[in-house]
């Protein structure tokens, strides 16, 4: 695996492993690797003829209260687990080289990134979709591989491929979860025991929606309250959202009539969690 820290190294190795049309998938990251993030990797090596990787904790989706500095780093085992996996390029570079002084031009995919994340944490997605767009103009890969875990995330991201001609396929993967549930996330490691026991109320919160779903409820306003009503057995844990929303607008639905994504977020202590699922009339 070749190891590149400077925009200049990686453009020449992404060059060399592109050559002869072979296609290349980028798998951007902020690093802590855990199974979601190397099932993205595995789809890559299934898809491409050559991976790279990125490692950058990006400082400008954070917001000024966020845990930027205390967010976990790893890098020296991540290079092993992303070795293991046969990565072809891992590119992390210190912040110096993505953001120089003065750097003044953004990436914004307006209302979008006002929605569901962006609400509550405002900027972030205008720092995700710069930092994405620069990577993509970086590595040019044929193909970038997203978790669904981030869904809000994953549309702002289409859109911005979409409104700005990018030519790169983006490919959403399937959320990874513990085997009790709760959704994979280098943020997990925040949390403590008792912590990480009421987080699985996420899941719990989204699995009620499911099922009534499932007997026959499609309001929306019904589905959303008997979900709220789960977060009342974990007082501790603060809801921030539960929303039904179109997968691509992000705009709320009233009525389950067609595939839509149920999105939640709650703060467990001082970590924020987010989690989703589909429902598929
Ligand atoms: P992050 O390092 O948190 O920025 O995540 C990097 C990529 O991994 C994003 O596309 C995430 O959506 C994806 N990802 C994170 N957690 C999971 C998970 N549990 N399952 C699938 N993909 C994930």
């Amino acid at each position: 695996m070749k190891i590149c820290s400077t925009i200049a190294e990686a453009r020449a190795a992404c060059l060399d492993a592109r050559a002869g049309r072979r296609r290349l998938g980028l798998v951007p990251t902020m690093g802590a690797l855990h199974e979601g993030h190397l099932s993205l990797v595995r789809a890559a090596e299934a898809q491409c003829d050559a991976v790279a990787v990125s490692i950058f904790v990006n400082p400008t989706q954070f917001g000024p209260a966020e845990d930027l500095s205390k967010y976990p780093r790893q890098f020296e085992r991540d290079c092993r687990l992303l070795e293991k996996e046969g990565v072809d390029i891992l590119f992390a570079p210190p912040v110096e080289e993505i953001y120089p002084d003065g750097l003044v031009t953004w990436v914004l995919v307006e209302s979008l990134s006002e929605k569901l994340d962006g609400r509550s944490r405002p900027g972030h997605f205008r720092g995700v979709t710069t930092i994405v767009a620069k990577l993509f103009h970086i590595i040019e890969p044929e193909a970038a591989f997203f978790g669904q875990k981030d869904a809000a995330q994953l549309a702002v991201i289409r859109r911005m491929v979409r409104d700005l001609n990018f030519p790169v396929e983006i490919v959403a993967c399937p959320i990874v979860r513990e085997p009790d549930g709760l959704a994979m996330s280098s943020r997990n490691a925040y949390l403590n025991r008792e912590e990480r026991s009421r987080a699985l109320v996420l899941q719990r919160s989204l699995q009620k929606a499911r099922q009534q779903f499932h007997d026959g409820e499609k309001s929306a306003a019904k589905l959303i309250s008997a979900a709220k009503e789960v977060f009342a057995s974990e007082p501790q844990v603060v809801l921030d959202y539960f929303e039904m929303v179109d997968p691509d607008t992000l705009d709320p639905v009233e009525r389950i009539s067609r595939r839509t994504l149920v999105a939640v977020a709650a703060h467990v202590g001082s970590t924020r969690l987010i989690d989703n699922l589909v429902l598929n009339p």
